[in-house]
């Protein structure tokens, strides 16, 4: 039987998500990879295990996680059921829809349809009443926004969520949503970015709408799917995310002799600030305040007990800011 360490909430810090009674940890987990049918589940498992004991509470998942899709939320569903039924209220469990999930009208984008009923299968997959967070993933160019924002209030009214969230809307269509979810009485409590050192777009107006609105941000891939660690410093690990098969966001070719140059100096950055690359890149990442959490992947139980290490040193001086950026740019 897995009991909880006693200790788990010692470490780990907890920000406000925007101006709501939601804390998050800085520090969260997806399960975008490796929760899949296709992955060893021990390893999901001894994952999530570890994770919740180092405080981070908030676990991250979508309809179409897997591969197969759903298959991710299929095993947090087993691995909540055989390991973490006593602390269910202790966790933040999010899922989204709003990419391609079944064939036909109503299995992709942000129609009412589509959302409703990919809850319903979201909720049966992980055997909850309830998510605590749901996102629609992606914006919809032919769906009003009126009907896809109408959606989510809907899901909280019937308790199938207890916040909604938006995912991957720019800053005007994020500002919009906020307002119609706002006329409608179910806050948007959470943006769902991807934001990294090397992928600034959040700068470009949207954290200042979040911040504007009072509104959280989550960062996905903060770590550039794995470029920003180690992983990839001496050569291309034949288990890593880039040399999968079943990954096709990330893949040999994009680890260049150009980015490994970068990689490496970026490295001896971190190096003299005490800590990993991948630290580096997290505490990076989280001295933007409208950042409520960063949320990572990983493939294995020592990769997250990294990451967490990251809260030890969170400040930059003004040097090293402006060689990051000098390195990057
Ligand atoms: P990251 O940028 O954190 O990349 C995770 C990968 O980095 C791991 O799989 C692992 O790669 C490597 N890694 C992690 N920690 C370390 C470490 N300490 N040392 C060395 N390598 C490390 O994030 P992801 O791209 O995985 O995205 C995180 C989450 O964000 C997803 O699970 C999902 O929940 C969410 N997301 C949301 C999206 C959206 O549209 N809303 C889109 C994408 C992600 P390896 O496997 O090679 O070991």
């Amino acid at each position: 039987m897995y009991q909880a360490n006693e200790t788990r909430y010692e470490k780990m810090e907890y920000r406000r998500c925007g101006n709501s009674g939601l804390r998050l940890p800085m520090i969260s987990l997806g399960l975008w990879h490796n929760f899949g049918d296709v992955d060893r589940y021990e390893n999901s498992k001894a994952m999530i295990r570890k994770a919740f004991d180092l405080g981070i509470t908030h676990f991250d998942l979508a309809n179409n996680y897997g591969p197969p899709a759903g298959s991710a939320e299929t095993n947090f569903g087993r691995i909540l059921k055989e390991d973490f039924t006593t602390y269910r209220k202790e966790m933040i469990i999010s899922t989204k829809a709003g990419y391609y999930m079944w064939p036909g009208p109503y299995g992709d984008w942000g129609s009412k349809k589509y959302l409703i009923s990919s809850l319903d299968e979201s909720l049966m997959r992980m055997g909850l009443d309830y998510v605590d967070i749901f996102y629609h993933h992606r914006p919809d160019p032919n769906t009003p926004l009126e009907e896809t924002m109408n959606a989510l209030d809907q899901i909280v009214r019937q308790g199938k969520a207890l916040y909604v969230g938006i995912s991957n809307y720019k800053p005007e269509e994020a500002r919009k949503a906020i307002h119609i979810l706002k006329a409608l009485g179910t806050p948007c409590v959470i943006h769902q970015p991807s934001y990294s050192m090397m992928n600034r777009w959040v700068e470009d107006g949207l954290l200042d709408v979040l911040n504007e609105e009072k509104v959280g941000g989550i960062a996905f891939s903060p770590l550039a799917g794995g470029r920003l660690t180690d992983r990839y410093l001496s050569g291309i690990p034949s288990d890593s995310r880039a040399a999968r098969v079943d990954s096709p966001f990330l893949g040999t070719s994009d680890i260049t002799q150009t980015l490994l140059e970068k990689l490496h100096a970026l490295n001896e950055i971190a190096q003299a600030r005490g800590q990993k690359l991948s630290q580096m890149a997290l505490a990076w990442v989280l001295r933007q305040e409208t950042i409520t959490s960063v949320l990572i992947g990983a493939s294995r139980v020592s990769q997250i007990e990294e990451c967490v290490g990251a809260l030890d040193h969170l400040n930059f001086t003004d040097e090293e800011l402006k060689r990051i950026d000098s390195i990057i740019e």
